[in-house]
């Protein structure tokens, strides 16, 4: 009875994939990261059954090598940090090396990837943990990874999921949130066979914001452009008539990465305070970039919260960003036009 023994690996996969992947909007967020660290610029999303039965992501990224492709699916194997220390610098979306390794335990993978290096691509499978081939396959450029099945084998989580409907509009809040954080990137959302998001790429993040929330919130946007030592807070901010009833709206990135913070959204609602109604949260997308010696990314296994070294500098410096960007208007004389 009180035998004590080491799991085996697949069970141990099994369980960490739990705190990873929750759903399908997660195998997108991992897989759309690892394509931008792979320094794609055309990243195109498709799911069927709202990812539960059919993700599929392609990138035009530097691929995997045929003899790398193995050990990317195992546990905490990365090519983005060597050491704790390389935390501090980190430049990329990744570093804990669990994504693939996770997916691959709870759901059955299908990779065809190719460097330029290589002159033939790589497709590979691996279902629920187990390596089942790897052969050649003609492939441009680039990575494509196809989900299938997700939780097949662990029906407790599958249980957790919602309808395809609900799963599928989180995918799409993801895609507008990768889009929105990087107006480099051409990002394509396709849902059931329809195209739903689709940015250029250009660079351009009001481009971004009309394509995605459409031209009344487009037209009425305040540039943030705020520096302070080790800070540099860049984006918009939506007049406050174009307020909306819930948080939804409050996009704020570091570094790159979404993150969600109470103090970061305190300091952009007090901000606000004068200008929005009570139950209002402002329309805002912040790109703040911070000095990684400043913050600590490795808190929670999705990175999605952080800890501030000094949270009092971070806040007063949203707040300042915020508050001048939003008295920017006021600050410019109004002049007569003389008919
Ligand atoms: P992490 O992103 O934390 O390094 P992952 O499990 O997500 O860990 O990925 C493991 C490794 O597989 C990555 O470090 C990277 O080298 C490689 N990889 C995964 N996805 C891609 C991709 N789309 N393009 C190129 N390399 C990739
Ligand atoms: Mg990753």
């Amino acid at each position: 009875m009180n035998k004590i023994q080491v799991l085996d690996q697949v069970t141990i996969d099994k369980i960490a994939a739990g705190e990873v992947i929750e759903r399908p909007a997660s195998v997108v967020k991992e897989l759309a990261e690892n394509a931008i660290d792979a320094g794609a610029t055309s990243v195109t999303i498709e799911i069927k059954e709202g990812g539960i039965s059919y993700i599929r992501i392609a990138d035009n990224g530097c691929g995997i090598a045929r003899e790398e492709v193995p050990s990317a699916f195992l546990r905490h194997s990365t090519s983005k940090i060597r050491s704790v220390d390389d935390l501090v610098h980190i430049g990329s979306l990744g570093f804990r090396g669990e994504a693939l390794s996770s997916i691959a335990a709870v759901s059955q993978v299908e990779l065809v990837t190719k460097t330029k290096a290589d002159t033939f691509g790589t497709s590979y499978r691996i279902a629920g943990g187990k390596e089942e081939s790897l052969d050649d396959a003609g492939a441009p450029d680039g990575t494509t990874f196809l989900i299938r099945q997700l939780f097949y084998n662990t029906p407790a989580r599958r249980k957790f999921l919602k309808t395809p409907m609900t799963e599928a509009s989180h995918v799409g809040e993801l895609v507008t949130r990768l889009a929105l954080s990087h107006p480099e990137i051409s990002f394509q959302f396709i849902n059931n066979g329809q195209s739903k998001i689709h940015t250029s790429g250009n660079g351009n993040l009001k481009d971004v914001i009309y394509h995605v929330y459409g031209r009344e919130i487009a037209a009425n946007l305040l540039a943030v452009d705020y520096e302070r030592t080790g800070m540099k807070i860049t984006g918009y901010l939506g007049k406050p008539l174009i307020s909306r009833g819930n948080r939804n709206f409050e996009n704020y990135f570091i570094n790159g990465r979404y993150v969600k913070s109470n103090m970061i959204a305190k300091a952009i609602e007090d901000a606000y305070k004068d200008f929005t109604m009570q139950h209002k949260y402002p329309f805002v997308v912040l790109q703040m970039e911070i000095d990684g010696e400043h913050i600590d990314v490795n808190v929670h296994p999705t990175k999605m919260e952080l800890r501030f070294n000094n949270q009092q500098d971070v806040y007063s410096s949203v707040y300042e960003a915020v508050d001048r960007g939003l008295h920017a208007e006021e600050l410019i004389p109004h002049v007569e036009i003389p008919k």
